[in-house]
C-alpha cells in the first residue's frame, strides 16, 4: 500500500502536543509504514516553500496544534487547509484556545506592556515593542508577523475536519486517532475525536462521589494531603471532571492529582459554566463571609474553570467578534 502524505504543525503552543506523536513510542514505527510526514517542523527543518510547492489536497492530514495568536499562524493554518485532505485540531489549544488563550483576560497592550516595559527585570529605556514593520540598525527593512489582540481557535480561522483535545492528547488517544483516519473509520465531520460523556463517568473514584456536597471551603492540593480513593470533590478538592470530557483514561486522578480539565467541555456546553452549575449545590455557606471563605480555595476561577477552553467559552468569545 503507497504511503500517505502527512503534516505536523504547531502554531501558539508548547511543544507537548509534537511531543505526544513521539509518545506513540514503538507503535510510531507502524505508522511509519503508511504515512509519510512530509512537514513537522519541530522534528525537521521543512520550509514554508516545501508545502507551497505540493498540490492542493495533496497531503492526506494535518495534525495542526497550538492557538492563532499570530498573522504567520493564521497564513499556515489556511496553506495546510488547501493542501490537505483532513485537518485535525491537534490538542486543546487548537480545539479551544487552551493556556495560551487565557491571555484573553488582557489586551494586546497590557501584555506588551508587561512583558516589554513594566517588567522589573527589564532594561528598556527607548520604550521598544515589537511592531510588524520596521528598519534594523543597518536600515534594512524588517518584518514580524502581526500579534494579534486575540488568541483565537483553530477553527476561528479555517475549517477543521475533526478535533482531538487534550494538553497533550495522549499516546492512547492519538494512535486511536490516527488509526481511525488511516482506516477511513470516521465519525460525522466536525466530531470530537473522544467519547462525549463526563469523566466522573469512567473515574475509579466515582462511587465516593456524593450527589450533596456540604462542604464549607476549598482546600489547595499545596495543603492537604489528598485521600488516594476518595473522590476529591468529596474531600473539598476541586476536581474538573463532571464538566470535562472523558477518553483520557484518568491518568491524573490515578496519579492523586484531581482533573484540570484539559480535554475540555463535555457536550457542546461552556466548560466553566458547566463546573459552576456541577457546583450549584454546593457548600453550606449562606453568609457572605463564608461565600468568602468558599471562593478563597479558588484563587483564579477564570484560570481554574476555563484553563483550557476559554477561546471557546461564553466568557471569552466576546473577544472574536472581530476577526483577525
Ligand atoms: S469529581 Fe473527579 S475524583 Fe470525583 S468522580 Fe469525578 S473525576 Fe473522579
Ligand atoms: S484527568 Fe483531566 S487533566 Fe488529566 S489528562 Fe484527563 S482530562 Fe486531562
Amino acid at each position: 500500500m503507497p504511503k500517505v502524505k502527512a503534516a505536523i504543525y504547531w502554531c501558539s503552543s508548547c511543544g507537548g502536543c509534537d511531543e505526544s506523536i513521539v509518545d506513540l513510542g514503538e507503535r510510531i514505527l507502524a505508522i511509519r509504514e503508511l504515512v509519510d510526514f512530509v512537514f513537522w517542523p519541530c522534528a525537521m527543518d521543512p520550509k514554508t516553500s516545501d508545502v507551497e510547492a505540493l498540490a492542493d489536497g495533496e497531503l492526506a492530514v494535518s495534525l495542526i496544534n497550538g492557538a492563532i495568536r499570530t498573522s504567520e499562524q493564521e497564513e499556515m493554518a489556511k496553506l495546510l487547509r488547501r493542501k490537505s485532505q483532513l485537518v485535525v485540531a491537534f490538542g486543546s489549544c487548537a480545539c479551544s484556545g487552551g493556556i495560551p488563550a487565557l491571555a484573553n483576560l488582557k489586551s494586546r497592550k497590557a501584555i506588551f506592556d508587561r512583558a516589554y516595559l513594566d517588567s522589573p527585570t527589564n532594561v528598556n529605556p527607548e520604550g521598544t515593542v515589537p511592531v510588524p514593520h520596521s528598519l534594523t540598525a543597518d536600515g534594512y527593512p524588517m518584518e514580524l508577523p502581526v500579534f494579534y489582540d486575540t488568541v483565537y481557535e483553530l477553527g476561528d480561522v479555517i475549517e477543521v475536519d475533526y478535533l482531538l483535545p487534550g494538553c497533550p492528547p495522549n499516546g492512547d488517544m492519538v494512535a486511536t486517532a490516527l488509526t481511525a483516519i488511516l482506516e477511513g473509520n470516521l465519525p460525522p465531520k466536525g466530531s470530537i475525536l473522544l467519547p462525549d460523556i463526563a469523566l466522573c463517568q469512567s473515574c475509579a473514584r466515582n462511587e465516593t462521589k456524593p450527589d450533596q456536597l456540604t462542604i464549607q471551603e476549598f482546600k489547595r492540593l499545596i495543603h492537604v494531603q489528598a485521600d488516594p480513593v476518595q473522590c476529591f470533590l468529596n474531600q473539598g478538592i476541586l476536581c474538573m471532571g463532571p464538566a470535562t470530557r472523558d477518553g483520557c483514561g484518568t491518568p491524573c486522578i490515578q496519579g492523586n492529582m484531581p482533573c484540570t480539565g484539559c480535554l475540555g467541555p463535555v457536550g457542546s456546553q461552556d466548560q466553566g459554566a458547566r463546573m459552576v452549575s456541577a457546583l450549584g449545590g454546593i457548600g453550606e455557606a449562606v453568609r457572605e463571609e463564608d461565600v468568602a471563605t468558599l471562593l478563597d480555595g479558588i484563587p483564579d476561577p477564570a484560570g481554574t474553570f476555563y484553563r483550557y477552553s476559554m477561546s471557546s467559552s461564553f466568557l471569552g468569545s466576546h473577544r472574536k467578534d472581530v476577526k483577525p
